[in-house]
């Protein structure tokens, strides 16, 4: 069942952990204006490549970085899906295009990010009762970091634990086990709030972690 944030049942919580994609803010608005401003810019820079052309190259580096590296963090680093592109269209490493395409699609990403209000609610509500969190997300720690500074949540946020420091992705259980630890609570101490059914909701569950699927 998926519900909103004001519907998760705080009583008797001591810990909350929290998925941060799609859950705190919105992700296909973000994603579609940072692919969209790397797209131009490999249009300009490969002038006789077409946007289909592109845009295909695009597809098969990300879907050859899911294969490859499955359940890691790594498997959603756009620095290793446009390392894939320009490769794939000019046939050599170009390691200055590839890092400004990495950093234009983040920094496209975080300026079209929007932290759900009902999301700050949640958190305010959080740090009124001293219910610490720990973002539990999967990709690496730097992006993440960002993200979270870009949102303007430090403040409500006790530790971030991501995919990259535990080696796996959600639903593995050791990066729950992750923030379990950092946190010091038990597994029926603290609820985990995410938006993937699979990732989060039964992630958690698996562990006896009560979880709320929530939409953002
Ligand atoms: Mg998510």
């Amino acid at each position: 069942m998926v519900i909103q944030f004001p519907d998760v049942d705080l009583t008797g919580i001591k810990g909350v952990l929290l998925d941060l994609d799609n859950c705190l803010y919105a992700y296909d608005a973000c994603h579609a204006a940072a692919l969209e401003a790397c797209i131009k810019l490999l249009e300009e820079k490969f002038s006789e490549t077409s946007r289909e052309e592109l845009l295909a190259a695009y597809d098969k580096s990300r879907k050859t970085c899911h294969q490859e590296l499955d359940g890691t963090a790594s498997s959603h680093s756009r620095l290793l899906y446009f390392s894939g592109v320009v490769e794939d269209i000019s046939s050599r490493t170009d390691a200055a295009l590839t890092l400004e395409l990495e950093e234009l699609y983040w920094s496209t990403y975080m300026d079209t990010m929007e932290l759900d209000s009902k999301a700050l609610d949640f958190l305010k509500q959080c740090q009124a009762q001293s219910i610490p969190i720990c973002l539990v997300t999967d990709l690496t720690l730097q992006t993440q970091l960002r993200k979270v500074v870009k949102l303007g949540i430090s403040d409500y946020i006790q530790f971030i634990t991501s995919s990259e420091e535990a080696g796996l992705e959600k639903p593995a259980a050791k990066i729950f086990e992750l923030a379990l630890s950092k946190l010091g609570l038990k597994t029926d101490e603290v609820i985990m709030i995410g938006d993937n059914p699979k990732k989060d909701i039964a992630g958690a569950q698996a562990l006896n972690i009560k979880a709320y699927q929530v939409s953002s």
